[in-house]
This record gives C-alpha cells, structure tokens and sequence, in this order.
C-alpha cells in the first residue's frame, strides 16, 4: 500500500504529534512545533540514540571475538559559537545553495528543485524548453508542459524541411547545469530557450548563491565586529572541544564525541512537511581513530547506522544505504555513505536523506588548527589571500593526538555519523501508520487506524481500561496506573466509551499494550493484556503488569 501523506499529516496533528509553529498567527514556514505526543515520540528517538551511541556501546567484538576497547561520550555545546569556527570550517565561504527569483511574483525556488527539459529537434537543435519543480526527473513534467515541447518540435521541424523524429529527444536536467547543458554540446541557447517560473511562466533572475547560515547581532555591537551566526550543524562543536575532551582524561583512544542539538539553516525553500524545516535536530557523531584504521571504522559505522534503524522497525525494504559517487563527495571526504528512506511523499524508487555517514580524513581537527583548507591536486593546503597570507587563521592549537603506548603522535582521523532528529521521527511516523479492517463492537467491520510504532518509541506505553463500574474495580485499575507511571512507563488512563472505542484510540497514536480491569479481575486477581499488533490477548496477574510490561518493551 503506498501510504498517503495527507494522511499521516492529518492524524500528526488531530492527535498531537506535528503543530505549524505559530499557527494562530498563520505559522511561518520552515519552522515546526511538537505536540504533546510528538514530544514524547522525538524524545524517545534521541533516547535510543543515545542509547545505542554512549550508554550501551563502548567495546567492539573483533572478528576474532577479543574485545577491542573504544570510549563513547557526549558533549552539549553551544548554538552561537565564535565566528571564526566558520571561517575554519569553510562555512563562511561555502555553505550555500543557489537560488533564483521569479521577477514578477516574490517566488523564490532553490536552483536544485527547479528542472528544465530541453527538446531537440531531430538535426539536434534546441528548439524549446519548460522549467518545473521537481529534482532531476521527468517525473515532474506534466502533459500540457510534454505537448507544448511536442508542437513546438513539430512546428519548427515543418519550416526547416525535416522529416520529424518519431520519439521526440526531451532531455532534462537542472536549472544550474542548463546553461552547461547547452554550451557543453556547443549549441548557442536561443533567446526562446530562456528558462521561465516554473509556476507563473513569467521571467527568472540569474542563479545565485545564497548562505543558508542565519546571521544575529551579539551585543550591542552592530556591523563585522557584532556579526555571528546560528549553527547550520552540532559537528563544529565537538572538533572544537577535542582538546578539552582528550585532556580531560575521560575517553580511551580511539573515541567518539556525540552530541544532539538543534541548528538552523536558512533553506530556500523548505518542504515536505519536517523533512526540509529552517530549525531542526540533529543527532551527530564524531569518531576519532588512527588514519591506518580509519576505512575499518567508516565500515563499521555506516553498517552500524543503517542497522539502527531498521532495528527501530524501518521495513528494510524502504531503507537504502547509498554509496556517494565520486563526483558527489565533499573535497575533504574519501568516503561518504547516506542512509535513505522511501518517503511517502516522494516518487517510486526515490529516496530522501536520513543520514549521512562521512570520512571526513584529518579535515576538521587540521582545519582548526591551521585554518580554512582547500584541494589542490590531492593534498588539502591553507587557503591563501592576495597577499600570499592564509585567508583565514585556524586557532593555532595543537590538536594531534600522542598515543603513549606507540609513542606516536599524529591528526587524528574522523568518521562522522550526522542523523536528523526530525527526519528520523519523520520516518518513523511514516513506517508506522497503517490502515487494517477490524469488526467493531457490532462485528462489523471498520477500517481502524494504526500507528505501528516499535513499543520503544511508542510516546504512550500502555493504556488502562477500567471496565465496569463495580465497588473495587477502578481503584485496582487506578492503582496500576499508578505503578506503571512511578516505574517511569509512560501510561494513560481511559474511563470514556465502549471498549472497542478505546482501543482504536490508542491504536491509533501507537500504544502497543492496553490492559483492562474487567468482571474477572475480582475472582482472579488477573487483567486482560491486549497487544496492538497481533490484537492477541492474555490473562496476567495484576503484580506482574509493571515487568510484564517492560519485559515486551525492552525485549
Ligand atoms: P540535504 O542534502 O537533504 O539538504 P545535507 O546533506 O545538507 O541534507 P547534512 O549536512 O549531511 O545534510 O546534515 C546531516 C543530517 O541533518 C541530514 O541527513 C538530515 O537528517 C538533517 N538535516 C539537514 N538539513 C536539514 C533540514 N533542513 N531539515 C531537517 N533535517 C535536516
């Protein structure tokens, strides 16, 4: 069944997991708000995270089945750091997309989702284009658009004489590498080849580059000297916190600095519900090792990543694991691998980003040190200035690493493992929702709505059904409630409607275990556990609710 976002969209808010943020006032876009049982979802997503990265990871088993000791920790640094951590890194100069403007409307499209399709006529000539939004793909251009590039063809093949090509050659490509397109097969772009909006067709400003890093004032000060920017990733403030980390005395080499936080980027045009926002969370890892052992270790983690996920019920079967091609990695990297998922919004056999897994070399901690580097040939060298000074300084700290037991000292190298919070919760509620036929009360059947989390990340873990009204029975049911929650189990209470009508509420936000406090219960001390998956339900006794319960949570 392909799953309808408008769906998943609808139930996110009816029931409290997705809010616009600012919604009275119209929202603003880009920017999302958690509801009450969104809030509970994305913090058991960076509870399992953080679970799987530091609380329960600090030795591997070898192949051989020694262990081999690794430290994992975390740091929580800050939003707004030092401006010149950007200069370093290379934000300041290139973390920016292109966009264009339409000149008519205040439309604003970013170059990458803007596709043109090009149509040659059969002696090769371009003789018409159309601009849509879509990424690369045909997928996005609709028959009216397809037509007019057919006619167009048609028309200028009659006035030139030529015999008309049976399939019409249409080719696509973005608007960036439009202009390319034409001038790579040495063909002269018309005026009638102009590219136009793609939603009002009226005429499109130059591509141009956009930082997408918000800028704020610290202080009282205004211009340069005040200047300092949002950040657009976590990752800086681990490199920057090495030192500290490793002189601290808190980790073993080789070790991982992790760190969840939010950043902020100033996309041009966000999407897709909280795939694409302004404000998000990022869930991000920086591993440090010995640049021998570094391709082990970026193995290690991109396998390790993808497996997250589907161990939190992604079906693998909507779950990729993609190499980048060589033209797709960054200049520093010599391997990056994205973790990716089938989206219900997106087109068959596209993907979307979840996460991205990087090594990065001796990038970052050399760039901190040194200052902004560039690829020349196959070496990383410092940027340099017209007057042959480095464009920007690094800080001048010494950030190798001096293994004691090799007398060693060296760059460390770093795999970088960079998740969103939110496309992660985003997935998740994506896999989760699914329709099924179920009688009612009645025996007739009704399709029933359910949110198939994995009990980990359910936000609601069991619900309690006092089912009759009898002296004793609510307080038994209170009471377990009330065990549940002191457990730290996070559980409802509903006293409201027919039996079948509180199962389908809690069905329908995900909790994978009801309990109900029937007629029996008073002769056998037992309540009815129904499971939301296989709708199975088993008699237990009430003092076995609470490790019942963790028992299927935890597995
Ligand atoms: P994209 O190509 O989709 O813009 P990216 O490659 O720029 O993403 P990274 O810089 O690798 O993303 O960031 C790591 C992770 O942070 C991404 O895999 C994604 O999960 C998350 N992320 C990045 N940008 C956004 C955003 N605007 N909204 C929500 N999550 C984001």
């Amino acid at each position: 069944m392909k799953k309808e976002m408008e769906k998943i969209v609808a139930l996110c808010k009816r029931r409290g997991f997705i809010f616009q943020s600012s919604e009275i006032y119209g929202g603003l876009q880009g920017f999302w708000d958690y509801g009450p049982l969104g809030v509970e979802l994305k913090r058991n997503v960076r509870e399992v995270w953080w679970s799987d990265m530091i609380t329960t990871h600090n030795e591997l088993i070898t192949p051989e089945g020694a262990p081999k000791p690794f430290s994992m920790t975390g740091v929580e640094t800050t939003i707004i750091m030092h401006p010149s951590v950007w200069k370093s890194s290379g934000h300041f100069d290139l973390f920016h997309d292109f966009m264009v403007d339409s000149k008519e409307s205040k439309a604003r499209f970013r170059v990458d989702h803007v596709s043109v399709a090009v149509a040659y006529a059969s002696d090769s000539t371009p003789v018409a284009c159309e601009t849509y939004m879509a990424d690369i793909g045909e997928e996005g251009l609709s028959k009216t658009k397809r037509k007019r590039l057919e006619k167009a063809l048609a028309e200028y093949e009659k006035t030139q004489g030529l015999t008309p090509s049976e399939t019409p050659e249409i080719r696509v490509c973005n608007l960036m590498d439009y202009s390319k397109m034409l001038v790579a097969a040495e063909i002269p772009a018309t005026g009638k080849l102009e590219p136009r909006c793609p939603e009002t067709g009226g005429e499109l400003t130059e591509p141009r580059e956009f930082n997408l890093m918000f800028k704020t004032i610290i202080g009282a000060l205004s211009g340069e000297e005040g200047t300092a920017f949002l950040r657009p990733e976590t990752a800086q403030g681990m490199f920057v916190n090495f030192k500290n980390v490793v002189d601290s005395g808190r980790v073993k080499f080789p070790f991982g600095i992790a760190q969840i936080g939010k950043s902020f980027r100033n996309e041009i045009t966000p999407r897709n519900y909280i795939f694409r926002s302004r404000e998000f969370e990022q869930m991000e890892m920086e591993f440090f090792c010995h640049p021998d052992e570094s391709f082990e270790w970026y193995k290690y983690w991109r396998d390790r990543r993808y497996a997250w996920y589907i161990k939190h019920g992604i079906d693998p079967g909507n779950l990729i694991l993609r190499d980048h091609t060589p033209e797709e990695l960054a200049h520093y990297s010599v391997g990056t691998a994205d973790v990716e998922y089938a989206f219900p919004f997106m087109e068959e056999n596209e993907y979307g980003e979840l996460e991205g897994i990087a090594h990065r070399g001796d990038f970052d901690l050399r760039s901190h040190m040194e200052g902004k580097l560039i690829r020349e040939g196959d070496q990383l060298v410092v940027e340099k200035n017209e007057h042959g000074q480095p464009k920007y300084k690094g800080s001048g700290k010494d950030l190798t690493y001096f293994d004691d037991q090799t007398r060693e000292r060296f760059v460390p190298h770093v795999i970088e493992p960079a998740a969103g919070a939110d496309r992660a919760t985003l997935a998740f509620l994506c896999e989760a929702y699914y329709e099924d036929e179920q009688p009612d009360e009645k025996g007739k059947m009704q399709t029933r709505t359910v949110m198939r989390f994995h009990p980990k990340l359910a936000p609601v873990k069991a619900a309690v059904f006092p089912l009759i009204k009898k002296a004793g029975m609510p307080e038994v049911a209170s009471s377990i409630y009330g065990k549940l929650r002191a457990a730290g189990i996070q559980a409802v209470y509903d006293q409201q409607g027919a039996i079948g009508r509180r199962y389908r509420r809690q069905d329908e936000i995900g909790t994978p275990f009801c309990l109900t406090v029937d007629g029996d219960t008073e002769q056998d001390n037992c309540v009815t556990l129904r499971d939301r998956d296989t709708l199975e339900q088993v008699r237990i006794p009430v003092g076995d609710v609470v490790a019942e319960i963790q028992k299927r949570i935890h597995g």
